[in-house]
């Protein structure tokens, strides 16, 4: 048995045992790095992942391994950085997802300067009704950067293949235009860097970079809402490619006129160009999606397991994706195909997934959660210090994901004035710009709230 047949064993085992949430945010991105002397030596991608496995989850994974070889008589995690937060394709990836992105990481390597990701190519993009439209408009810009559908901008839902044909675009490009620099970067990214510049004052410097660009893919760009300064930044940047014929390719969850707080300004540009929706993929193409994906992992199952499938996960390519590599972990787990009865068990809880969306109530229960507290604490009125920052997380995300009014943050904390809620809203965007790992802390929560 391979380490990493040996921890797919272990990671099965687990996920039968605990909620989706809790598996995603703690076991994602985990591997044996190595296995000496009776110590397995398990690489986690955090620290909080580390405090968790030590504390909760070492003796089920204990268990599991020493079923399976009798000679390990220890566990040790460390912390392996493999993947930087702005890799955030995959922070957008909850639940099953993630055994899929994982999988992605290990196989590709983001390529530095354009920030794309080699796995996203036209070829492994497959076409139906449903995408027909941007697709050929992607292929069209890719031959000719800049001169057709300008900005070109994609909407659809999440996990439809946006990123997947945005990046496309970008990694056409770089193969046939060896000099053209292009650069793919998440709206969320994109107002980091804002935010930094101006704090470091090299607002120049940043405008420069982007002012070099040939093509300029902006994904998610829903998330500029509400960020005036950001938004201005990228109506400059966006005025100086566009005048000089350089492409710029953007995506978002909605149309631009569904986006609230978007300058006006802005959507009007947008709307000059060429505008271009994902829809969902029939039966036939859900199939036909979930037959290239096994040869591309060189695997096969029957027909009617991929019909299920097909018709189980309608509306999220991810999914089907997710549901895909479970089937792919327990044959490699027993050593044998499953067959249609297994597979109804092993892709059941996609039938009853909770629809991912963010409430305040959801993000309060993910806080507690994480922070292993009990949601009255964060609540009610304490001033310990180890409820005060998971409150404060709780009203950034409140504010930050859901657009809540601070007058609704400060009544949802029991009673507490709008003055509050700013004050908490605005530390934790401070201290953001600083700190790396908070960053992190909050996108495993993020993750954690769209799987509850
Ligand atoms: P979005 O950005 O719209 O949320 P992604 O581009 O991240 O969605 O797609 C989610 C997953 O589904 C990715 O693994 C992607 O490769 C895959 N996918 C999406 N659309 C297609 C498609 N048309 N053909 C093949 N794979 C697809
Ligand atoms: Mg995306």
């Amino acid at each position: 048995m391979t380490n990493e047949e040996l921890w797919q064993a272990v990671l099965a085992q687990i996920q039968l045992n605990i909620s989706q949430a809790n598996f995603a945010t703690w076991f994602r991105g985990t591997e044996i790095s190595n296995i000496k002397e009776g110590t397995v030596f398990v690489s986690v991608p955090n620290s909080f992942s580390k405090e968790w496995m030590e504390n909760k989850y070492n003796k089920p994974i204990f268990k599991t391994i020493h079923e399976l070889n009798k000679e390990i008589k220890e566990i040790k995690y460390n912390v392996e950085k493999k993947l930087s937060p702005s890799q955030d394709i995959i922070a957008k990836a909850p639940s099953i997802a993630a055994d899929a992105d994982q999988m992605d990481f290990q196989e590709f390597k983001i390529n530095k300067d354009t920030n794309l990701n080699p796995r996203y190519t036209f070829d492994s993009f497959v076409t139906g009704s449903f995408n027909e439209l941007p697709h050929a408009a992607a292929i069209a810009v890719s031959k000719n950067p800049g001169s057709v559908y300008n900005p070109l901008f994609i909407y659809g839902g999440v996990g439809l293949g946006k990123t997947h044909l945005l990046q496309s675009i970008g990694n056409e490009v770089i193969k046939n235009f060896k000099k053209k620099t292009v650069r793919y970067v998440s709206s969320e990214k994109f107002t980091s860097e804002v935010v930094a510049s101006i704090k470091n004052h090299e607002v120049e410097a940043f405008k420069e970079k982007y002012r070099k660009i040939d093509v300029l893919i902006i994904d998610d760009i829903q998330f500029l809402a509400g960020r005036e300064k950001t938004q201005e930044e990228f109506f400059n940047i966006f005025n100086v490619l566009y005048e000089n014929n350089k492409q710029i390719i953007i995506s978002s969850d909605r149309p631009p006129k569904a986006i609230n707080s978007l300058a006006e300004r802005l959507r009007s540009r947008f709307e000059g160009g060429m505008i271009a929706d994902i829809s969902y993929p029939d039966f036939e193409t859900r199939v036909a999606i979930l037959k290239t994906k096994s040869q591309e992992k060189g695997v096969e199952f029957s027909d009617e397991i991929y019909q299920h499938i097909a018709s189980v996960v309608q509306k999220n390519i991810r999914e089907l994706e997710g549901a895909l590599n479970k089937l792919i972990a327990n044959q490699t787990l027993n050593n044998q195909k499953p067959d249609l009865e297994t597979t109804k068990i092993i892709i059941k809880d996609l039938l009853s997934s909770p629809s991912r969306v963010m409430t305040p109530k959801k993000i309060i229960e993910a806080v507690a959660e994480f922070y292993d507290l009990k949601e009255k604490e964060i609540l009610n009125v304490s001033r310990k210090k180890e409820i005060v920052h998971p409150r404060q997380i709780a009203m950034y995300l409140l504010r930050e994901e859901l657009k809540s009014s601070f007058p609704f943050i400060g009544r949802k904390f029991s009673g507490k004035d709008h003055t509050t809620a700013i004050h908490s809203y605005k530390k934790i965007v401070q201290e953001l710009i600083k700190d790396k790992k908070l960053e992190e802390e909050i996108e495993l929560i993020k993750e954690r709230v769209l799987t509850i």
